[in-house]
């Protein structure tokens, strides 16, 4: 016979206090950032076809796309530039064009929705002929402090055009101290959150986000400064590194494989907002999923963003938001 205290379906056994047992925060709209692919023709709107109902935008559509969405309640977007107009080069000197998509989408979004929140992701990778994420030796190695240098000068660029966050992608060493002082020295520091990618991993689940902005490196791969998708212990350290050279907020990426890190995170900057991006393939997966029939699609999409609160995040990119300012209004199977 069961003991006294082997007794726990007492405390779930209705929708109210199911609703209790989330142990601290349950899922908010405020919660939801959702990321957008800016192209470089003004007028675009190209379905991606690894990415269900995601598309590459023209800064033309996006106030038409966004309208309905801010109205429900979406509150942050993240912008990733994809130009394809302009030839590359070995610096990115696209990444911070005055007329590229990422700083015309800024002042576009400022100037159309006053009250939503404009993250810009920072790297080099979708701006350089060579697909890496930043300036490279010679012999195709990282050279680290230019790197930073102009990670520091494109993430203060969107700053003043009137980014309200600014998250590096790239994972160079530093880069973090180099964009706080580039936003101190212009006097953008205090009104500008930086967003740290800070454990962000060699993951197979980038492959959509790749073909999304033609990222996929010419030669080589990531793996050289991206994190071994085992390494727990470097996890640790460049999210105590981050916290150390002022970050705001703290992300981990991918999302479901790595929710050890996000509550590992949860507790090594237990005073700053933990992201979570549930990436590309994360989403192409819970969507093949649900077109396979093994799962209904809205509940593995609630399951992967509960688990992520419940590691640890409070703040969640995912492809999912637009469904997501829907389905919280309207709850189902509590
Ligand atoms: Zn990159």
């Amino acid at each position: 016979m069961a003991d006294l205290k082997s007794i726990l379906h007492s405390g779930y056994q209705h929708p109210v206090s199911r609703s209790w047992q989330a142990q601290g925060r349950s899922l908010t709209k405020d919660m939801f950032m959702y990321p957008l692919f800016i192209t470089d023709d003004a007028d675009a709107e190209i379905e991606l076809t690894s990415m269900p109902n995601q598309r590459r935008w023209g800064v033309n559509k996006l106030e038409g796309f966004l309208g309905p969405l801010v109205k429900k309640g979406l509150k942050s977007v993240i912008l990733f530039g994809v130009p394809e107009r302009k030839p590359k080069d070995v610096i990115g000197t696209l990444a911070d064009d005055p007329e590229g998509p990422v700083i015309s989408a800024i002042k576009t979004l400022r100037k159309a929705f006053p009250s939503l929140y404009i993250a810009c992701d920072v790297c080099l990778c979708e701006y350089t002929s060579h697909g890496h994420c930043g300036i490279l030796f010679e012999d195709g190695t990282i050279d680290n402090m230019p790197s930073i240098e102009r990670l520091a000068q494109v993430a203060v660029n969107y700053a003043k055009a009137g980014a309200h966050c600014v998250a590096p992608s790239d994972m160079m060493d530093g880069r973090i101290k180099a964009i706080k002082a580039g936003l101190l020295k212009e006097g953008l520091a205090g009104r500008t959150t930086l967003m740290s990618y800070s454990a962000k991993f060699a993951s197979g689940l980038y492959g959509p986000f790749r073909d999304a902005v033609d990222s996929t490196p010419s030669f080589g791969d990531r793996r050289c400064y991206q994190l071994p998708v085992a390494a727990r212990g470097l996890a640790r350290r460049t999210i105590m590194r981050d916290v150390e050279e002022g970050a705001d907020i703290i992300m981990v990426k991918p999302g479901l494989p790595y929710l050890d890190i996000v509550s590992e995170a949860r507790e090594l900057a237990p005073n700053h907002p933990i992201a979570i991006y549930q990436v590309s393939g994360e989403f192409a997966m819970i969507h093949a999923g649900a077109k396979a029939g093994v799962y209904e699609l809205r509940r593995m999409a609630e399951e992967t963003c509960v688990s992520a609160v419940r590691a640890g995040a409070t703040l969640l990119l995912s492809y999912f938001t637009p469904e997501f300012l829907d389905w919280l209004d309207e709850p189902y199977g509590a």
